[in-house]
């Protein structure tokens, strides 16, 4: 079966972010089949060769939490100098009522080609905003995850609480339990692919405990359990949000979760910035991930993730972008540099490493989202690279070709390969016109700014 794939050697790279990989790899069709040491050919017959001596090599980058829609509102004047609270209070009734089916195409096809563009080869997008001009998100995002050829997780998002119950959303971005369900059951059985190497996933993902009923949480989890699905929420971002639990539920968000069957391997939980000594204590034992969102976390002053003590305690922790406009861009190798600088200020310069960085970016993202095929440069895993030169003049004098990149902070890869297949060639997208894309975006995206 696997002779009928072509064979290609990727050749001595500058650097390698694998053991006994000097020389480099060999690919074919999917899969990395060879590791080869330094000063060693091959042991494997090869068709192709592709010459890597001007690349620093590492495994694609996973993004494990985003919400591509806010491409439209990046840097918007009603959001800016805002912490969580009133930042999403600001913004919710601009999505709310201007997010459509064209405009979130556009908003899907940016991200997704930024992200590819950043060396990023799997990207989970958490959506969570339908109102009645988006009646195809979720088929949507399917669709264009497709066209970009990245690999998918589709985070079935949803928020039945709103303003006339108390919350924060506008009452027309919310939906009712069982559209919802039905939804969420609908899309598992198209789209949730459960095999090994899959390009597309789904996991289930109420926004937040605090816009969602217990009884979406406790179906939803049935649901995971039925169809082998992960699930996804926002927790412990902002002090906020300990607050209105402790005022609601009369508990902290950790006990909630635990309450409602959440403490398990299937969940990661973006942001997980306030935590107390026993909750780390009591996720890290259950094996709940976290995915650390640095540039986000900086940008709305929400606070620091405690990384290593999660890590520590067995909290697989992974790496996220967050939303576009609490970023406001989708470049998840400068999110690598801001979790190396931010945690760092939290920690210390030899605690936190650019190898830790790595790390919550590659191998820790794909434990969050139960997936043991890619994340690494391993013989077996998925052929998911991310391939950057030093060219540019923030390079120069570097020393250590892999601590350069997130040092000197690089911005964008020369080549990006999922699956096997390279999507980036010459720092551009395979099949995406950059100039077109952001022309369609920026138009989509003018009418964000215009009265509501
Ligand atoms: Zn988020």
């Amino acid at each position: 079966m696997t002779t009928s794939f072509r064979t290609i050697w990727i050749k001595n790279p500058l650097s390698i972010l694998a053991e006994h990989a000097g020389s480099g790899i060999v690919v074919q069709g999917t899969r990395i089949i060879e590791l080869v040491a330094a000063g060693k050919t091959p042991a494997t017959a090869y068709d192709d060769v592709f010459d890597a001596s001007s690349h620093v090599v590492i495994p694609g980058l996973i993004n494990t939490h985003h919400h591509f829609f806010q491409t439209l509102t990046r840097a918007h004047p009603e959001g800016i100098n805002k912490e969580l609270f009133p930042w999403l209070e600001s913004l919710y009734p601009i999505w709310a009522s201007k997010l459509d089916d064209e405009s979130f195409r556009m908003a899907n096809r940016l991200a997704m080609t930024e992200l590819l563009l950043s060396g990023c080869t799997t990207a989970s997008d958490h959506h969570y905003l339908f109102n009645d001009k988006l009646d195809g998100a979720s088929d949507i995002q399917v669709e264009e995850a497709a066209r970009s050829g990245i690999r998918f997780i589709l985070n079935r998002g949803s928020m039945n609480l709103s303003k006339k119950d108390g919350g924060l959303p506008p009452d027309i971005a919310v939906q009712d339990e069982d559209t919802i369900l039905a939804d969420s059951e609908r899309l598992l059985q198209m789209y949730h692919d459960v095999s090994d190497g899959a390009m597309l996933q789904v996991a289930l993902a109420p926004c937040a405990p605090f816009n969602v009923t217990k009884r979406l949480m406790l179906e939803s989890l049935y649901l995971a359990e039925k169809y082998d699905c992960q699930l996804h929420t926002h927790l412990a971002e902002t002090l906020d949000e300990n607050d209105y639990c402790l005022e609601h539920f009369n508990c902290r968000p950790v006990d909630y979760l635990e309450d409602v069957g959440w403490l398990n391997p299937r969940v990661w939980l973006a942001h997980g910035i306030h935590f107390n000594h026993d909750e780390i204590c009591k996720l890290g034992k259950h094996g709940v991930g976290i995915c650390h969102c640095p540039t986000s976390n900086m940008v709305l002053a929400s606070g620091h993730c405690r990384t290593i003590d999660l890590e520590n305690a067995g909290a697989p922790v992974g790496l996220g972008v967050d939303g576009s406009a609490s970023n406001d861009s989708s470049n998840l190798i400068e999110g690598v540099r801001h979790a190396l600088m931010l945690n760092r200020l939290t920690y210390n310069a030899a605690t936190v490493t650019h190898f830790d960085a790595f790390r919550w970016a590659t191998e820790g993202s794909a434990k969050c989202i139960g997936r043991s095929d890619i994340g690494k440069i391993e013989v077996g895993r998925q052929a998911d690279l991310a391939m950057f030169t030093l060219d540019e003049l923030r390079f120069s004098g570097a020393g250590d070709p892999l601590a350069a990149l997130v040092l000197c902070g690089a911005h964008r890869a020369d080549r990006v390969m999922v699956a096997g297949q390279w999507k980036v060639v010459d720092g551009e997208p395979v099949g995406t016109d950059i100039r077109e894309l952001r022309s369609s975006h920026g138009e989509a995206a003018r009418k964000f700014l215009g009265n509501l």
